[in-house]
């Protein structure tokens, strides 16, 4: 008998929506059910629809299935959305109040003070924002459960064993962010190539804001952010896939080279211990050698969810700056999203 879980893809057609068709391909928990994209998508069959950018085939399983509007009902148990900000605030609000739980990539919804902004290695208790926001909303069975922005999930994956043991009271950040990253077609060819563009919009304010409350605790029914000054600068370069950040931090309290070394490399949390599915073996990896880690070299590590950390050593201004890399529509997006999901089913709330 089968007993997956039904699911429905909203944004389907997107590059984040193909990620998600991707790595559902094969899932022993989940398989796609229905797909969702706008007016140019809907009543065709999702291989006419939707231009497959992805190496590798359109999975069989999912070339006959209709496109239909991002609105309940959907024929499935839960649904994934990569819907533009501007659309997913009003249709994710619909599906939980139709009783879909939504687990979104989508940023409008990330600061709701009554939705877990997650990263099941770094804070899976903050699910329990769930149960308030039932209450708060009058959802019944549905929620919204968000990850972060691309860019932030990777800085925090690596900030969090830091935090963790030796308290982060400052840090600044300089990203390096993907052309994917933009979905399709994104940056113009013109502005891309032979360049780097140091305006991503929202960008700066969203890795500030979220990396806050990702850190932060969890008190009654809303998340203390963790008192730490955060500041970012974001670009985006010529890179198909994979966020690059370069970071400095200050710590609250003296750590040695080697403790931070092995803070970062021994850093494990409950995907781990659950052996979720999407989980990878090691959520941050350390490298050594002096020119680690690169986006063509590294974004695929712990197939595209581990995080890769080089240049780690003493700053002159601050205690300790490091680089930082991770896949942004794997780790960054789809792969987080259905980590969570696998993390949502293992705790009860799917
Ligand atoms: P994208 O490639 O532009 O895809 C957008 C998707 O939304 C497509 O399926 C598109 O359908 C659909 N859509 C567009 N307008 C719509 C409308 N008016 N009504 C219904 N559906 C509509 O964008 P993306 O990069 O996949 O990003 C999707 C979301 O994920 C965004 O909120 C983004 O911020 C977030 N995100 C992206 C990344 C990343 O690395 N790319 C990482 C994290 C989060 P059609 O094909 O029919 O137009």
């Amino acid at each position: 008998m089968n007993n997956k879980f039904r699911v429905g893809i909203l944004g389907a057609t997107g590059v984040v929506g193909q990620r998600f068709i991707q790595l559902l391909d094969g899932h022993p928990q989940f398989e796609v059910a229905a797909l969702a994209a706008s007016d140019r998508s809907q009543g065709k069959t999702y291989a006419d629809a939707c231009t497959w950018r992805l190496p590798g085939e359109m999975p069989e399983a999912v070339r006959n299935i209709p496109v239909q509007p991002p609105a309940p009902p959907l024929d499935c148990d839960f649904v994934f959305s990569s819907l533009p900000g501007e659309i997913a605030t009003g249709a994710e609000e619909d599906f939980a109040r139709a009783g879909y739980p939504v687990i979104s990539n989508s940023s409008s919804h990330r600061m709701g003070t009554d939705v877990p902004l997650l990263i099941p290695e770094v804070n899976p208790e903050h699910i329990e924002l769930i149960d308030a926001q039932r209450r708060n909303r009058g959802y019944d069975r549905g929620f919204i459960v968000t990850n972060p922005n691309c860019s932030a999930i990777v800085i925090v994956i690596a900030l969090a064993p830091l935090h963790a043991k030796f308290g982060v009271t400052a840090c600044v950040i300089t990203t390096m962010q993907a052309l994917s990253g933009a979905g399709y077609p994104g940056v113009a060819s013109l502005d891309a190539t032979d360049n780097v563009i140091p305006f991503i919009g929202g960008e700066d304010e969203k890795v500030e804001s979220e990396t806050r409350k990702i850190l932060g605790i969890l008190k009654q029914d809303s998340i203390s952010d963790a008192e730490m000054r955060v500041s970012a600068q974001c670009n985006r370069v010529n890179v198909t896939d994979g966020h690059m950040a370069s970071i400095r931090i200050k710590l609250g309290r003296a750590a040695s080279l080697d403790e931070i070394r092995e803070a970062l490399a021994s850093f494990s949390g409950e995907p781990q211990t659950l052996k979720l599915h999407t989980a990878p073996a090691q959520p941050v990896i350390v490298r050594d050698e002096i020119d680690r880690p690169q986006p063509r070299m590294d974004r695929d590590a712990g197939k595209g969810m581990a995080v890769t950390v080089g240049r780690l050593g003493p700053d002159t201004v601050f205690d300790y700056r490091f680089v930082a890399l991770g896949h942004n529509t794997i780790r960054g997006a789809a792969g987080a999203a259905i980590l969570n999901a696998e993390l949502l089913v293992a705790r009860g709330y799917l």
